[in-house]
């Protein structure tokens, strides 16, 4: 399903299947999901490539294989009929990027979802029938037992979370703030409960999305201009960890002020263009503060989001975070619904 233009309907077009090349694997996508970003880029509040394939949640059964053997990312063989996810990217390993330790920023990168529809490269996302797979893809085989709309939604938002929970360090014994509770938010405060937070304290000034962060893991939630998360966080000691997902400007502020000595404060969520925020430099250095941002993930954040779903989908209900589903053709009412911002998020499957 092509998009071609902002908000114009997708075109279904017929493509040949690829040629494999060394390295590469193709797969029958089965299930994806409408991420935000998705959104933003079909309603054109960023700009994205056209013609492309959006959608990069997406989970898929491999059908092919090209020359070389291609591993999973621990290195295990892959087969035909292998139930897999993979990271939002391929990436070149001797890139100096990579090798400073961030892929994600590797020179060349190919995004999924992402890329201009080439002459070489037509299955670039979740929302066509295939995804063609380049060499420099962290493929990871996806236990068999997790509902595909629990499993689309790991290799961004799950494994984004993870990413930022890394840069946050060791969460056992600690108070944790999420601020804002989108699939992100609710995704952290899940993940903060499950790493042994003490506490974890959701925050929006949405009060019907605020509602679900008790049912995965926040111990306790802030509405925004209702609710006096300032004077709580005061007696409490303050935030030993904020993980930032709205992005906004006003929101960054207020969390940096309640961070406790020591505090990190991670950002996920400032990802489109904004005013500049004011941190003061003498709180941050008298309070040994730490600001950190991170942009999409490594692929160990992706191994160690799948484990995390793998082992929790029981407890917390991550499928009732997909409100509806519809067939891949009706793809059109997919990004309406998803516009509606009723759902966390939309599933598309194939048929
Ligand atoms: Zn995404």
């Amino acid at each position: 399903m092509v998009f071609e233009k902002v908000e114009t309907p997708f075109v279904a077009t017929d493509f040949i299947l690829p040629q494999l090349k060394t390295g590469e694997v193709l797969v029958e996508n089965t299930y994806s999901t409408v991420c935000t970003s998705d959104l933003h880029t079909y309603y054109g509040k960023r700009s994205g490539c056209t013609h492309s394939v959006l959608g990069h949640e997406v989970i898929g059964r491999i059908t092919d294989l090209g020359d070389g053997n291609p591993k999973d990312y621990f290195g295990e063989q892959l087969a035909k009929g292998d139930l897999i996810t993979w990271s939002v990217y391929a990436y070149d390993p001797n890139s100096e990027n990579s090798k400073k330790g961030f892929p994600q920023k590797s020179e060349g990168l190919y995004k999924y979802g992402h890329e201009q529809i080439s002459e070489e490269h037509q299955f670039n996302g979740g929302f066509g029938t295939h995804t063609h797979l380049r060499s420099g893809t962290a493929i990871f085989k996806l236990p068999r037992d997790i509902q595909p709309k629990v499993a689309a939604p790991i290799n961004c938002s799950h494994a984004t979370i993870a990413g930022a929970i890394r840069l946050a360090g060791d969460l056992r014994d600690k108070k944790v703030l999420v601020n804002g509770t989108g699939m992100l938010g609710l995704s952290a405060c899940a993940q903060a409960n499950y790493y042994g937070a003490k506490s974890v304290w959701a925050q929006d000034i949405r009060e019907e999305k605020l509602a679900q962060a008790l049912d995965f893991g926040a111990s306790q939630t802030f509405l925004v201009g209702k609710d006096p998360i300032q004077e709580a966080s005061v007696t409490s000691g303050g935030m030993d960890v904020v993980i930032e997902t709205s992005g906004t400007p006003e929101a960054i502020e207020q969390c940096f002020d309640l961070l406790a000595i020591g505090g990190v404060l991670v950002l996920v969520g400032s990802v489109f263009p904004q005013r500049d925020c004011q941190l003061n430099a003498e709180k941050l250095v008298r309070k040994l503060l730490t600001v950190k941002g991170l942009h999409n993930y490594i692929p160990e954040d992706l191994g160690r989001a799948i484990d995390f779903i793998d082992a929790s989908h029981h407890r917390f209900s991550f499928e009732k975070l997909v409100g509806m589903e519809y067939p891949l053709t009706q793809l059109d009412t997919a990004f309406e619904m998803g516009h509606s911002g009723k759902y966390f998020r939309i599933g598309v499957f194939q048929g």
